[in-house]
């Protein structure tokens, strides 16, 4: 597992310091045996500034969306929730703890199952809401662009993402059909 060090990791894209966690998402994996250009960036972090703009993101997306599908349906410890447009679902049997990996997002978090309607519900607001997800409160913005969520653990800022209106159905539409 790679560490992040605030101000001294470094973006594997633009190569330049990351100054907080919650400025960074971390890259999944790939089978490197199909591309194996990107073979030495699994795990690494990068600003998410950098991988929203990035022109390789949608192929890396795509790669580790196809690695995680096929290798969760011979995974007799997940049960598939859902796997489709780049967002794999999978519900940990032993933990009832859904794990939401956005590829296209580069957003990977923990669901507990009993907090599934809170968070869809926090999903929905128009202002903002602020929900206890496990160990994990999720700040949720919403502003004309979609949500901005901000996972806070102890106060700190571990991670920050947007979800863009048109991901945002997507997401919902997942949460609300296992509520
Ligand atoms: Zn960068």
């Amino acid at each position: 597992m790679t560490l992040f060090f605030s101000g001294k990791t470094r973006c594997a894209i633009c190569g330049r310091s990351i100054g907080e966690r919650a400025d960074a998402a971390q890259l999944s994996n790939v089978d490197p045996r199909l591309v194996p250009e990107f073979s030495t960036l699994a795990g690494s972090f990068v600003h998410r500034r950098c991988w929203d703009e990035w022109s390789e993101a949608g192929r890396l997306a795509e790669q580790a969306y196809q690695l995680v599908r096929t290798g969760s349906s011979r995974d007799p410890t997940v049960v598939a929730v859902f796997a489709s447009e780049r967002l794999v679902v999978l519900l940990v049997r032993a933990t009832q703890v859904w794990l939401w990996q956005d590829f296209l997002l580069a957003v990977r978090v923990e669901i507990p199952v009993s907090r599934i309607a809170a968070v869809a519900k926090a999903l929905m607001t128009d202002t903002s809401e602020v929900v206890q997800v496990g160990p994990v409160d999720w700040h949720v913005r919403a502003d004309a662009n979609g949500v901005t969520v901000v996972l806070m653990r102890a106060r700190e800022a571990v991670e920050r993402f947007v979800v863009p209106a048109d991901r945002l159905l997507l997401w919902q539409g997942v949460l609300q059909s296992h509520e």
